[in-house]
């Protein structure tokens, strides 16, 4: 048996490999190093809690954070979950409802539906057709009994940037906390969570280089000092926030990961930037009718969202079966449902196309990207072909 050739990868939206760096890291923590953090009596402990001090400092210096004010969780859905429902069950006091956008992770979504169950308003903001928030809305909808607004960073299909220094002014100006989803973000762009006053911020090593089951959620300790109440009970660790015994080694990893995208991120997303607009440039150069889907502008500079008119979503993705990426079909006769992000931005119907998501990364190189153009030009190019003209 022969193994199959892979396909290319450019779906690093999904997940992205661990570097090497920070494999390197973890390793001695599954075996030598396998220390409990919590046994404070002996040195075995004090090694690993060592270990997870020095990643929770370059967790926080990742984001402009204190060390204290991150809480190690599983990945970004615990994240988000610990955030809204932790934020609510500890304010409804103040008020009980909830702002957020349509176009938000599920994680995000789903922890907001839970809430409304329990007899929570949530107010889920349309996006305009570049995938932004509007300003005024968001304005409009934060009431007094308004506790939370959850926005996130980036969006996870279509790259959009939301402006989150005026979403967290916004939301203090009103007495609301701030929520952000940084899944996508963290590691990729600057955040500085004083400057953008942010009160609590979900990322997860695994769209970062780091590995999966890893994450973390940023609670903000003073001005003002939140308080979340804890969705996993048992043994008090993280102050209580989180019980259960720390995952050492995917916390070391996820340390790692953060320190090497703090240090590189700026010259890698020049670069990124620079791959990715050769490749929406190669696309256009070869094919009519490609729409980039979401705003050029505000956006991850590893992100591409293209629709092409006149080919539909299934036949796409089985031909393109030498590119790893997220394809999808915009219009909702085929038996896929188009996402619920491109929805939210209007880039659906007969007329929408099929769409892929391409995520560039670390390994992404210039041949690469011209091998992606070449195959979609004439993947897309023969479809439509085949297409009768009506
Ligand atoms: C991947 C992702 C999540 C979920 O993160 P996990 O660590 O896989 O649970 C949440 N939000 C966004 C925007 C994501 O991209």
């Amino acid at each position: 048996m022969t193994t199959p050739v892979r396909p290319l990868y450019l779906d690093y939206h999904a997940t992205t490999p661990v570097d090497p760096r920070a494999l390197a890291e973890m390793l001695p923590f599954f075996s030598e190093r396998f220390g409990n953090p919590h046994s404070r009596q002996h040195a075995w402990g004090w090694e690993a809690d060592k270990a997870v001090d020095a990643a929770r400092r370059r967790i926080a210096a990742l984001i402009n954070a204190n060390p204290a004010e991150v809480v190690f969780t599983s990945g970004a859905t615990e994240s988000n979950n610990l955030a809204i429902k932790g934020a609510a069950e500890r304010l409804p006091d103040r008020g009980r409802h909830v702002v957020t956008l349509v176009s938000e992770h599920k994680s995000v979504l789903d922890a907001c539906t839970r809430l409304e169950r329990s007899g929570f308003e949530v107010t889920r903001l349309a996006v305009g057709p570049d995938g932004l928030i509007d300003l005024d809305r968001l304005r409009a909808a934060i009431a007094p009994g308004t506790i939370l607004v959850s926005v996130m960073a980036a969006n996870n299909e279509i790259g959009t940037l939301q402006p989150l220094a005026e979403i967290g002014a916004m939301a203090h100006e009103r007495g609301a906390l701030f929520h952000t989803d940084a899944a996508q973000a963290a590691g990729k762009i600057p955040i500085d969570v004083e400057a953008m006053r942010i009160d609590l911020l979900s990322l997860t090593g695994h769209k970062f280089y780091g590995p999966k089951g890893a994450g973390a959620l940023f609670v903000r300790r003073r001005n003002p000092k939140v308080s979340l109440a804890p969705q996993i009970d048992g043994g008090g660790q993280e102050n209580g926030l989180r019980s259960g015994t720390l995952n050492v080694p995917g916390i070391v990893g996820l340390g790692c990961a953060a320190e090497i995208c703090r240090v590189e991120m700026a010259d890698e997303s020049v670069r990124l930037r620079a791959l990715r607009d050769r490749l929406l440039g190669g696309l256009r150069s070869h094919l009519d009718d490609v729409r980039v889907n979401g705003s050029m502008d505000a956006r991850l500079p590893h992100n591409l969202h293209v629709s092409f008119g006149g080919v539909e979503g299934e036949a796409l993705l089985m031909a393109l079966g030498d590119l790893a990426v997220s394809t999808g079909s915009a219009c909702s006769s085929g038996s896929h449902a188009p996402s619920h992000v491109l929805q939210a931005i209007g880039a659906v119907g007969p007329q929408a196309g099929a769409s892929i998501r391409f995520g560039l990364g670390r390994t992404t190189t210039a041949n690469e990207i011209d091998f992606a153009i070449d195959r979609v030009a004439a993947v897309v190019s023969a479809l439509r072909r085949q297409t009768v003209p009506s």
